[in-house]
């Protein structure tokens, strides 16, 4: 007799009290009637091992994967995804057949909100310029080439970490020092603000907007503060625009898929409900 069992499924981390991920699960875990439940995992590296094994024995159903472990976790899976490993970093694990998976949404969740905000921005032969050339940067740049980008301009403070994301590409992807910030400022179509500058309790990022063209998008992964300076300006010299927050909710999607086996849609109350937890707990 097969006995039904609440899907269950975490985020995984040191220090993540802060995540909103409960929040975005929670909201589509009630939205759509499941027996299931999201909840914080926060663990030291000695006990992965057998947290991980829970997960392909099927007692949890998966999990997403943030700081510190997304460069180090995939060592104790069975198997990552192409998007894994372009980008070095594993976001969202779960199990099939009792092998245990890994892969990375920050880019698809990037190119989902691009996608539903300026639906016919054309990606193919466009070019761009994303600031910054950490985590984020690597699987943003990953999913434009992919998708057909002509160039991609990549200044970074440690120019040596922008090199290594050309090496995913070295014919579109170009690095740049980040004193060539501006150079590429009025030839690209899109721009991605992807250091932490801006963020709540660091500098503002100070780049030349009115350099750009006015249809180039201006677009920061940074969500707190939900509007960043750069966003601000940009909507004052009549760019368009895409804030960080969309990002965050796309990249959720296709964890909740594999968890639970519903397509969740990002609707305009979950925004709402994750806008008004940012303005009210930072
Ligand atoms: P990361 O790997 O630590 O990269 C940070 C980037 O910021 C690096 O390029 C770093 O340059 C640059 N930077 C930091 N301080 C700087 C300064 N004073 N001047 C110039 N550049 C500076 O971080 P990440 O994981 O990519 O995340 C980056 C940002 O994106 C964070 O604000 C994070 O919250 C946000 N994010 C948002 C989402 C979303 O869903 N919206 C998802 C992921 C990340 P160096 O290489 O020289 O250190």
């Amino acid at each position: 007799m097969t006995r039904n069992m609440t899907l269950r499924a975490c985020v995984l981390g040191q220090g993540i009290t802060y995540s909103r991920s409960p929040l975005i699960h929670g909201y589509w875990i009630k939205k759509y009637g499941l027996d299931a439940e999201y909840n914080i995992c926060d663990l030291p590296e000695d006990r992965l091992p057998g947290f991980l094994t829970s997960i392909r024995q099927g007692k949890l159903a998966g999990c997403n994967v943030t700081i510190p472990y997304k460069q180090i976790v995939a060592q104790y899976l069975d198997a990552i995804d192409d998007a894994a490993s372009a980008t070095g970093s594993v976001n969202t694990i779960y199990s099939s057949n009792g092998v245990l998976r890994g892969t990375s949404t920050d880019g698809a969740g990037y190119l989902g909100h691009l996608r539903e905000v300026h639906p016919t921005f054309q990606l193919k032969h466009a070019r761009v310029l994303i600031l910054g050339a950490g985590g984020a940067a690597r699987s943003i740049t990953d999913v434009l080439v992919k998708n057909g980008c002509l160039k991609v301009y990549i200044p970074n403070r440690t120019v040596t970490k922008a090199h290594e994301i050309a090496g995913l590409n070295p014919s579109i992807i170009k690095p740049l020092s980040w004193s060539n910030l501006s150079s590429k400022a009025g030839a690209v179509d899109l721009v991605v603000n992807t250091t932490s500058l801006g963020m709540v309790g660091r500098q503002p990022l100070v780049f030349p907007l009115e350099h750009t063209t006015p249809d180039c998008i201006i677009s920061d992964i940074v969500y707190a503060p939900l509007e960043t300076r750069l966003l601000a300006q940009a909507r004052s010299l009549g760019r368009p625009v895409l804030d960080g927050l969309g990002m965050l909710l796309h990249q959720a999607v296709p964890g909740f898929q594999l968890w639970f086996g519903v397509a969740p849609q990002v609707t305009d109350e979950l925004r709402t409900l994750i806008e008004q937890d940012l303005l009210s707990n930072g």
